[in-house]
């Protein structure tokens, strides 16, 4: 860790200590690896599953496919687990991404250059790096196809591939609009050419907000509206983390500065869902918080369908019930589900895309053939293993299972994925589970984050404070050390 990280340590030492009340003693252990830790996976099931690991000294021919979060990190376990394989990744991009970091830039407080490094300083040595996109799977016969480098066989793969935007779903939107006519994205980037125009564009956003909210008065607000969309989404907090913190940025809590004139703007979160998250108790949190606000509507039901960006009107299809016929049998009235066209006025949108795998997976065997996860790596959910083809494992966003979508989870697949690929080479027995970690570090406003953990039980907090509470000691970890852990720890497989 360099010396201003260390001199930043004492100064959040001393804050803990004043602003949580604690002990030195407990602001110490908590200040350890595992309060960063946790925002990446929880502290007490790193030191579980690292000494559990397994390794082989089998020799085998292993490819990933994929070189963003997972995919390193499986690299990198992979190499030290099974030192006489032949491991090989296939991923197109030079530059890598710390994508939770994009918020930070979309908030002012993180430049793009502060979330890049080259993919060729990440790579473990030992691993061949096949510069390429794999264009077909054929797991019938353990191949990939490439679109330079033609057929690659493997003994055993790994899918990190994650997932596509799909912005096109949404009528008249496209990438292009990001950054334009009052539109942004914090979502967007391109880990082939190594930008992330989304936070770039979404902190011009925040900006251009300020200045049109300077010009308007609470009789007359300006109308912001800010979309999550029905698929399932990689951090499924970042759009409300937008949503709070470009509020907050209005009462004048952001590098912008200014007066509170959060009054002149009035901001509605449209989602298709009821709730603004699954977990009761984190839900309860953020329900509050939009009325405490003052000037947040949720409008729940709403999914963006279509954007006139020249007329800057958004429609949405409303989902709602209707109270039908009385029956006689069930002695209860019919409950009819109902959809109808709703159009929104809008001086600002954020717009997140629907997400989906990324084609190669969603056209091959490899996907889900039919269901609600139609499309995502057909993977079993604690296992990580495909449930067809036993010598494919996934990682990350790509895996069609319930919870996980986030750098968090991938990082508690790594250990299952580790022992169970290995088990697999010994031919032993699968025992490694995912217990559905995931974790979303819900910025909630300027130097506060609610650190929502949780998996397939419910609330899973690594650390004995009130989970649903939104603490400033999440924003200063989130903010001052999980870059330097991602790189340094995670991306290595050390954690
Ligand atoms: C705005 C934003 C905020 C976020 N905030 C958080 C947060 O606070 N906390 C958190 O834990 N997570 C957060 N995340 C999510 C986190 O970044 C992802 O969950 C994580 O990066 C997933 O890792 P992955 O390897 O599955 O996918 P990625 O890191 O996206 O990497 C996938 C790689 O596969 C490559 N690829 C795709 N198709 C092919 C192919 N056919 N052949 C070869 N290579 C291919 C891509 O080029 C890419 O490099 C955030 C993400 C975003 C965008």
């Amino acid at each position: 860790m360099d010396k201003k990280i260390l001199k930043h340590s004492e100064e959040v030492l001393s804050e803990l200590m004043k602003q949580e009340g604690m002990s030195r003693r407990d602001a110490l252990k908590l200040m350890g690896l595992g309060a960063g830790a946790t925002m990446l996976g929880s502290a007490p099931a790193m030191a579980a599953t690292d000494a559990q690991a397994a390794g082989s000294d089998k020799k085998a021919k292993i490819v990933i496919v994929g070189g963003g979060a997972g995919g390193v990190m499986a690299a990198a376990r992979l190499r030290r687990a099974a030192p006489n394989a032949q491991i090989t990744i296939i991923a197109p991009n030079d530059i890598h991404l710390y994508q939770p970091g994009q918020v930070f830039m979309a908030a002012g407080l993180y430049t793009e250059d502060d979330i890049k490094k080259p993919n060729a300083d990440l790579m473990p040595d030992g691993v061949k790096w096949v510069k390429d996109e794999v264009k077909i799977f054929d797991p019938d016969n353990n191949v990939v196809e490439t679109a330079k480098n033609g057929k690659i066989n493997y003994d055993f793969l790994v899918v990190g591939t994650g997932l596509q935007y799909d912005y096109e779903r949404i009528e008249g939107m496209s990438p292009d609009l990001v950054g334009q006519k009052g539109i942004s994205s914090v979502y967007l980037n391109d880990p082939k050419s190594g930008t992330a125009k989304g936070g770039v564009a979404t902190w011009e956003w925040f900006k251009q907000l300020r200045a049109a909210a300077e010009k308007r008065n609470p009789g007359n607000p300006l109308e912001v509206i800010c979309t999550q969309p029905s698929t399932p989404i990689k951090c499924g907090g970042a759009p409300q983390k937008i949503l709070y913190l470009s509020d907050d940025m209005l009462r004048g809590n952001s590098p912008l500065g200014g007066k509170d004139i959060h009054d002149n703007a009035k901001f509605t979160f449209a989602k298709k869902g009821g709730k603004l998250f699954g977990v009761k108790s984190y839900n309860q949190t953020l329900l509050k918080l939009t009325v405490d606000y003052g000037n947040i509507n949720d409008a729940f039901g709403h999914d963006l369908v279509a954007i006139d960006a020249d007329k800057k009107m958004a429609t949405f299809d409303y989902h709602y019930l209707e109270k039908g016929e009385w029956d006689e049998d069930l002695e209860e009235f019919e409950v009819i589900p109902m959809v109808k066209k709703v159009e929104m006025k809008y001086d600002f949108i954020h717009v997140v895309p629907p997400m989906k795998a990324v084609d190669a997976v969603a056209n091959s065997p490899l996907g889900w053939q039919k269901g609600s996860a139609k499309g995502w790596l057909a993977a079993d959910r604690y296992t990580l293993q495909h449930i067809k083809y036993k010598n494919v494992f996934g990682i990350g966003d790509i895996l069609g299972i319930p919870l996980g979508k986030t750098g968090g989870s991938a990082r508690h697949h790594g250990p299952v994925l580790q022992d169970n690929l290995i088990a697999a080479m010994e031919g032993k027995e699968l025992t490694a589970k995912f217990d559905g970690y995931t974790v979303c570090p819900l910025k909630t406003e300027y130097g506060k984050i609610m650190l929502a953990e949780f998996n397939y039980d419910g609330p899973a907090p690594s650390f004995p404070l009130e989970p649903s509470e939104p603490r400033w000691i999440w924003w200063v970890f989130d903010l001052y050390m999980l870059k330097p852990m991602y790189w340094n720890l995670m991306m290595r497989g050390l954690m």
